[in-house]
């Protein structure tokens, strides 16, 4: 379980977000939807240790990381613009987290494999980033999030710049992936059908604040106010 507890963060003299509280259950993928603006990247960046928070805890499990550094955290994270390195093969790419770990030799080529089979690129391992295409470099990135077996998948807009197709394909790839590991995992969107169809459960943001968090059905059928409503297009 990842825990939020009274999160914090300010930006100068701006609280961006403001004592926030938020569980996310084991084996459960959660939407962080919201417009531009509200908090969502800023509360991702935290759980994965890229910032520091101003005030409050946050929980893995139950041992406090909000004094680990990024790198002690064992998240996974796929974010839009998170680029491949271009030099390294695909394999490569994504056994540098095991091999930054010291990882034996036989040990990276069991996993990578692994990760591959299920992300459906056992084909591509021998290419670099630049031989493929968008859908596939995202599949690259979620294996190389994958590989290390974090305690949380985190996700920030995987889908952006994919065209609509794509979008289409990868939406019910990374819910299968998501399904098939039971892996934690937040999802951060700005799209209410991306998080209806891909999540257990919507927390909807504004403003640095968690407005609801409720099943897509029942966050449609009782919102509770109007801007939780219009957000999801279904406006009283
Ligand atoms: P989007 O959907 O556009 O990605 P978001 O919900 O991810 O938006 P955040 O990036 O979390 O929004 O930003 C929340 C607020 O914090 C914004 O007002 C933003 O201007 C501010 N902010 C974010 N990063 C910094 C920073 N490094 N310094 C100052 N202010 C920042
Ligand atoms: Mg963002």
């Amino acid at each position: 379980q990842v825990t939020l507890k009274n999160f914090t963060k300010t930006f100068d003299d701006t609280t961006v977000i403001d004592s926030m509280n938020l569980a996310v259950n084991d084996g459960e993928m959660l939407a962080l939807l919201g417009p531009s603006g509200c908090g969502k990247s800023t509360t991702l960046f935290a759980i994965c240790g890229i910032h520091r928070i101003n005030g409050g805890q946050i929980l893995f499990g139950d041992r406090d990381v909000s004094d680990v550094p990024s790198q002690k955290r064992n998240v996974g994270v796929v974010f839009q613009n998170y680029a491949l390195y271009p030099h390294l093969t695909v394999f490569e790419n994504i056994a540098f987290p095991l091999s930054v770990r010291g990882d034996s030799k036989p040990d990276i080529e069991r996993e990578v494999r692994a990760i591959a089979a299920l992300t459906h690129i056992e084909e591509l391992l021998a290419r670099r980033p630049a031989q493929l295409s968008g859908g596939q470099q995202q599949r690259v990135a979620l294996a190389r999030a994958l590989v290390r077996k974090p305690d949380v998948l985190l996700l920030d807009e995987p889908l952006a710049n994919l065209d609509a197709k794509l979008r289409l394909e990868m939406r019910s790839e990374i819910r299968r992936i998501q399904l098939e590991t039971g892996i934690t995992a937040i999802l951060v969107t700005h799209d209410q059908v991306e998080a209806m169809s891909m999540c257990d459960r919507i927390a909807i943001m504004n403003k640095g604040e968690i407005l609801q968090i409720a099943t897509p059905t029942d966050m449609y059928r009782a919102p509770v106010n109007k801007f939780v409503a219009g957000f999801l297009g279904n406006p009283p």
